[in-house]
């Protein structure tokens, strides 16, 4: 079943002689259960085409669809609900709030979406991401890789449909990195997350089921 899929997805900057083709004629497809990873060098548009797919930014030209749901035709309040539920979003830096611990940033989801904690499915991220020792610290109190598990369990606890990961393990030493990678398995094979990873890095994206590169915009299937 397909998850995921964009149809001559296009996204220009500036216009012109100036303007550059971030994003160009890009179609692609993903089934439920899969981990992709796309994979270019910098500047090839790996962040403007997630931005696209996560609904954090608008084409130019083209369609996306997640899950059958056509994100572009959604209005912004539906959207923004739309994002909560069904796509989460790893960045390379964390994002995490720094004046809220470990569970309270994982929870945040819920909050925002004004629904009740459910303690289970909590306690089964904080264990499958070995972070429940964790729960009450602050991200200052935790390594790199601990915050990357925090944001990864964030960005999962509302069992989104996608999740997207921009860079995850770019911040993080070869140990952590490894470790990340072993995360975004575990959450593939016994969550059957569907995930979408970006990386500049081959070696990384070899974890994944598939990989597509992306090269001035453009992409081609491995
Ligand atoms: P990557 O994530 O692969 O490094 P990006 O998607 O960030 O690539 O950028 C792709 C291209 O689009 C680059 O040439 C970059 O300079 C350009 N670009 C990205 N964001 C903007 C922006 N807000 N305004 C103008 N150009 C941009
Ligand atoms: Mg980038």
């Amino acid at each position: 079943m397909e998850i995921l899929r964009t149809e001559n997805l296009c996204k220009t900057y500036g216009s012109g002689e100036y303007a550059v083709h971030a994003v160009n004629n890009v179609s692609l497809s993903v089934e439920k259960g899969e981990f992709v990873a796309i994979v270019g060098a910098s500047g090839s548009g790996k962040s403007t085409l997630m931005h696209l797919i996560g609904g954090v930014d608008h084409p130019t030209s083209g369609k996306i669809f997640v899950d059958g749901h056509n994100i572009g035709a959604m209005n912004a309040d539906k959207l923004a609900i739309f994002r909560r539920r069904q796509i989460g979003i790893v960045y390379q830096f964390y994002n995490l709030i720094p004046i809220l611990t470990a569970e309270e940033n994982i929870m945040l989801p819920w909050n925002l979406d004004g629904r009740a904690k459910d303690e289970n499915r909590l306690n089964e991220l904080l264990n499958a991401l070995n972070i429940s020792d964790k729960r009450k610290c602050l991200p200052n109190e935790l390594s790199g890789g601990q915050q990357q598990r925090v944001s990864i369990a964030r960005a999962m606890i509302n069992h989104p449909a996608l999740l997207l990961c921009d860079e995850p393990t770019g911040n993080l030493d070869s140990k952590a990195t490894e470790d990340i990678m072993h995360i975004l398995r575990l959450a593939n094979r016994d969550f059957h997350q569907t995930i979408v990873m970006i990386t500049h890095n081959l070696e990384i994206a070899k974890d994944a089921d598939r990989i597509i590169r992306i090269q001035d915009g453009k992409i081609e299937e491995v």
